[in-house]
């Protein structure tokens, strides 16, 4: 039903999707995927695929192991990757007649505002020009400090800023259990969770395989942008036959359902940021006033933490340090950190020049 009912659909492949542990790629795999994609797009759905895999094809075309190779390398190892990935793809999917596009995201190009709309923009028009974008992480070029290091994030920000109605996250598992299937038989898969409270997070237990570097907790992640962006998300498993024929019609993966939202575009981006820059610690006469949709003021700032500019991301914190909500700065952490606890009217006095009275607008703060 949820499939069905979505217009724009990303699908996420794991790495042990197309490359086995004894580095065999799995051609039938991509070939069966591939007919379940076409079905998609004869009923006239928007598709983007995130596709790891680079760095498992660039080790099997070298001949190499993946968990011996240190980052520098293994961003050669991305480089020749690549284009290995892209070349199954476009052999596998010409034959069901999809056509392809390529696009590689670096953290910038979703964190910025600017940039997330250009992206935008360029996935509406491959989808007007009746493309299938398949997307994945410039690991080439991006550094620790500056990479998601997980497509599973990665591709609930794509989610989020294409205005995708649903993130199917296709891996080896078949959801989130209670507790690990492999070592209680008691274990129950979960079909859908509304809330992501404290029992999620502890069904959450870490389970990657050999290649891919995402477990259940970055698919919890994935989930809660998702579910602040007011798309639908699964975990499914993808060595299951025709794995999106079937996810509408049987109940054997975990859906998590989205918040209802009325939030702008551009909340839902600042509430999903997955690279905020630091924290602002406020008191509780600061929290009251932004529960009644003020704003920000240095005020009610007892504490900032981190080192940002102006417009980067931050989250708001209260005085017990719970997440409270998330915002753009108008004001370095420097800054900051001069003017905090001060009244609005000494800003100028204090840093010599004339700027904004609020340090966090209320057009630019998300609850969380
Ligand atoms: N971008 C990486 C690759 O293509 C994979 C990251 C992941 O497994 O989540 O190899």
């Amino acid at each position: 039903m949820y499939l069905k009912n979505s217009k724009t659909i990303v699908i996420k492949l794991g790495s042990a999707l197309l490359v086995s542990e004894k580095q065999i790629f799995r051609q039938n795999w991509l070939e069966n995927f591939a007919k379940d994609v076409k079905e998609l797009l004869n009923k006239k759905k928007n598709i983007i695929i995130v596709s790891s895999g680079a760095i498992a094809l660039g080790c099997k075309k070298l001949n190499l192991n993946k968990k011996n190779i240190k980052l520098d390398k293994s961003q050669a190892v991305a480089s020749i990757g690549q284009i290995e990935l892209i070349n199954v793809f476009k052999k596998i999917f010409s034959k069901n007649n999809i056509n392809i596009s390529q696009i590689l995201l670096t953290l910038e190009d979703t964190e910025q505002r600017r940039r997330a709309i250009n992206a935008k923009r360029t996935f509406d028009n491959l989808f007007k020009l009746g493309y299938v974008p398949i997307v994945n992480e410039n690991d080439s070029i991006a550094t620790s400090e500056i990479k998601y290091g997980d497509n599973d994030r990665l591709a609930s920000r794509v989610a989020q800023i294409s205005s995708a109605d649903c993130l199917i996250l296709l891996s080896d598992v078949d959801g989130l259990y209670s507790k690990d299937p492999k070592i209680f038989k008691t274990a129950k898969l979960i079909n859908e969770i509304k809330s992501i409270n404290n029992d999620v997070e502890k069904y959450a237990t870490r389970n990657s395989g050999k290649y891919g570097t995402g477990g259940m907790k970055t698919k919890l992640e994935a989930a809660k942008i998702c579910q602040n962006s007011g798309c639908v998300m699964a975990i499914a498993n993808g060595f299951k036959k025709r794995p999106l024929k079937n996810i509408d019609k049987k109940y054997n993966c975990t859906w998590f359902l989205p918040k209802i939202s009325k939030l702008h575009a551009r909340k839902k981006w600042i509430v999903s940021s997955i690279s905020p820059k630091g924290n602002l610690i406020i008191d509780d006469g600061a929290v009251s006033a932004l529960k009644k949709g003020k704003s920000l003021l240095a005020a009610g700032i007892k504490k900032v933490s981190g080192e940002f500019y102006k417009g980067d991301h931050v989250k708001i914190l209260d005085k017990n340090l719970k997440e409270f909500a998330r915002g753009l700065s108008s004001f370095s952490a420097e800054e900051i950190r001069k003017i905090q606890g001060e009244h609005s009217n000494k800003i100028k006095d204090i840093l010599g020049y004339i700027s904004k009275s609020e340090v966090v607008h209320k057009d630019d703060m998300v609850e969380v």
